[in-house]
């Protein structure tokens, strides 16, 4: 890019650290030890049972993807009403919850204004914040990433627009009790409570948003419902908000193929609630299996990953797994870098991992 050209971009963009996402693994072709069809995913928390078989067969038969999907998401608003247990008027679906995130930030933070982040937490809050010319005012949460609601309140001044609390947390997976919620949202600042994770750990605020005009919820097929790769996420609002989101949202952002994977899913919930079963139990086996390793501390999770505490280098050991064809997280960000991340995959992926952890361990007291 020329040097003339880059002076007309954004101060705040040309500064802004990007969001790290996750890697594909066609990206590591001939860059691990096994081929890349044996390669195991458990870095972006996604399903490992896939979708519902519903969803491929709608979608084989399905023939007009010329024509644009309804932009006032009038079918999926109402499917989602019935499904979360309230008014359709109060939601509004996206491109992933990732968007809704930052239609959120389009919403309500103009430059200078300031959002509460509750590090560590999941990055996209800062990436939006930053990109929109917001200010990051970062409340640590405690030792055992419980959130510390006294700071939160006292980091509030004028200027914060939203707070936003991940509930359970990505990456630490644990939970906030509801009474800190409440104590949070009743000062009255914007509380977006990210639900990313809901159906893994069944800790709900829905039930309270008709109390709270100031209260938003976010939640995503992506995990539950394994529709990571068609992209769809949705909130619930308080009907005004959901106007106004309604308004300013690039049209059709929820495209055909995700239209018709939420209907199918929906009505296969059992299916998908079997998967969910299989993975929760799964996750209580991979943490036992981790806390055997004496060099490894897993934190309880309420979601579909363990975050894991590492005694030696955690960046080192997230290397050596990928190369052994395991993919794990690893955040090289302040407070992140003695952790991994580890998604719940099936039975098979944390026999497998586990081996390859052993083997580290090995060469680790050769
Ligand atoms: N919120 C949280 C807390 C997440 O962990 C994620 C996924 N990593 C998302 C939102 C975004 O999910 P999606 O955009 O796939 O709906």
């Amino acid at each position: 890019m020329s040097q003339g050209i880059e002076q007309l971009i954004r101060p705040e963009v040309l500064t802004l650290s990007g969001y790290s996402p996750s890697k594909s693994p066609d990206t590591l072709e001939g860059k691990v030890e096994v081929p890349v069809k044996d390669i195991i995913k458990l870095d972006a928390n996604e399903n490992p049972y896939g979708c519902s078989p519903r969803v491929y067969q709608a979608l084989a038969t399905y023939p007009p993807f010329n024509v644009y999907p309804d932009s006032g998401q009038t079918e999926l608003r109402e499917s989602l009403s019935g499904y979360v247990g309230v008014g359709s008027e109060r939601i509004v679906a996206s491109g992933g919850s990732n968007q809704l995130i930052d239609l959120l930030i389009r919403l309500f933070v103009g430059p200078g204004d300031e959002v509460i982040h509750l590090i560590p937490t999941f990055d996209i809050y800062r990436f939006s914040t930053q990109i929109h010319g917001g200010s990051l005012v970062e409340v640590p949460r405690d030792k055992d990433f419980a959130v510390n609601v006294k700071a939160v309140k006292a980091a509030i001044s004028r200027k914060t627009k939203i707070i936003f609390l991940a509930n359970p947390n990505n990456p630490t997976g644990n939970i906030t009790p509801q009474k800190d919620i409440i104590e949070i949202v009743a000062t009255g600042v914007p509380v977006v409570v990210d639900e990313a994770y809901y159906e893994f750990s069944g800790e709900t605020v829905v039930p309270l948003v008709d109390q709270y005009e100031n209260l938003m919820v976010l939640r995503t097929f992506s995990k539950w419902a394994g529709l990571a790769g068609l992209r769809v996420g949705y909130g619930i609002f308080p009907p005004r908000v959901a106007d106004y989101l309604l308004a300013i949202k690039i049209p059709y952002g929820v495209n055909t193929a995700a239209l018709i994977a939420v209907r199918e899913s929906l009505k296969d919930t059992d299916y998908l609630q079997d998967r969910v079963k299989a993975i929760v139990s799964e996750r209580e086996r991979l943490f036992n299996e981790l806390q055997k390793l004496k060099w490894l501390k897993p934190c309880p999770s309420q979601a579909n990953f363990i975050f894991c505490s590492v005694l030696g280098k955690a960046g080192e050991l997230q290397q050596k797994l990928q190369n052994k064809g395991i993919l794990v997280r690893y955040f090289d960000r302040p407070l992140l870098r003695d952790f991994i991340r580890i998604s719940v995959g099936k039975p098979e992926h944390t026999d497998a991992l586990i081996k390859a952890l052993r083997e580290i361990e090995e060469e680790r007291n050769d």
